[in-house]
């Protein structure tokens, strides 16, 4: 990619039940550059949708179903959880699409060496199978918001390394919560940043997808998405470190107000590029 690209979670709010050209529309009238497909109650969109996002010049990514998990007990539900992620990525990529993102499983009590062993042999399915169709999308474990949810930086960086097309998706507000409240400073942004760039290389620094949204936690995690303003989340220095590191990509806003904190992140963003 050659910049940041701010994209929101969604159609924007105020196009209303219009749909995505509309939601484009509004996308231009505001300055914003895209938006992430949000296909968390399933792999769903109408025709007339998938024409609109073909014909629109907008940065698309796409969320899969919320209902993945990769390290179910039940053989079955790992199956439909492979399965989910292919159809988002299939769908995406048909529409034109920069990457995907999924939350990847529970832990379900294993530890942390069996899960991602499992995970692991799970993804490499998925990639099998787009390798073979052709599809380079990017294919994105995002980090997570729960201790219970497998998900940090280090595993899924880790697991990057093995797949040429997986990369993480990094929600900064879910390891903010994650870690009650840390993560939070320019200098812990820059940590994962740096830690980013060193193992993964420039590849991820240049083809980054991030989420960001206000975040209310406790010591158990995520509870709820909240709006910038509202939230402690520091999205200034974020973005600080995100200008010093040249990072390039898609940042997701998923604020409950959608469009306005992608608003307040692009125009605050470009203050600094100033
Ligand atoms: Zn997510």
């Amino acid at each position: 990619m050659d910049k940041l690209y701010f994209l929101t979670a969604g159609v924007p709010l105020k196009a209303g039940t219009k749909g995505y050209k509309r939601g484009f529309e509004i996308h231009d009238e505001m300055g914003l550059d895209g938006l992430e497909l949000e296909f968390v109650h399933g792999v769903r969109i109408s025709d007339k949708s998938q024409e609109d996002v073909k014909a629109s010049d907008k940065v698309i990514t796409a969320h899969a179903p919320f209902y993945v998990n990769l390290n179910a007990r039940e053989e079955e539900k790992v199956e439909a959880s492979v399965q989910r992620i292919i159809e988002t990525a299939n769908v995406t990529n048909e529409l034109g699409g920069y990457s995907i993102t999924f939350h990847a499983g529970f832990y379900m009590g294993n530890s942390k060496e069996e899960t991602y062993a499992k995970i692991r042999e799970q993804i490499k399915k998925i990639t099998d199978e787009l390798e073979k169709t052709g599809n380079k999308i990017w294919i994105r474990p995002e980090t997570t918001g729960k201790a219970t949810q497998w998900g940090d930086l280090k595993e899924i960086i880790k697991l990057s390394k093995e797949f040429e097309y997986v990369l993480p998706c990094v929600d900064f507000s879910h390891l903010h919560a994650r870690y009650n409240g840390s993560h939070n400073t320019y200098d812990e942004f820059a940590q994962m940043l740096e830690l980013i760039g060193k193992e993964l290389g420039d590849v991820a620094i240049n083809n980054f997808h991030a989420h960001l949204a206000g975040i209310d936690y406790s010591s158990k995690g995520e509870k709820r998405h909240l709006n910038l303003e509202e939230s402690d989340m520091n999205y200034k220095d974020l973005l600080k470190a995100m200008k010093d590191f040249q990072v390039k990509g898609a940042l997701v806003c998923e604020s409950p107000n959608i469009e306005s904190d992608c608003l307040l992140l692009k125009q605050y963003y470009a203050t600094l590029l100033a």
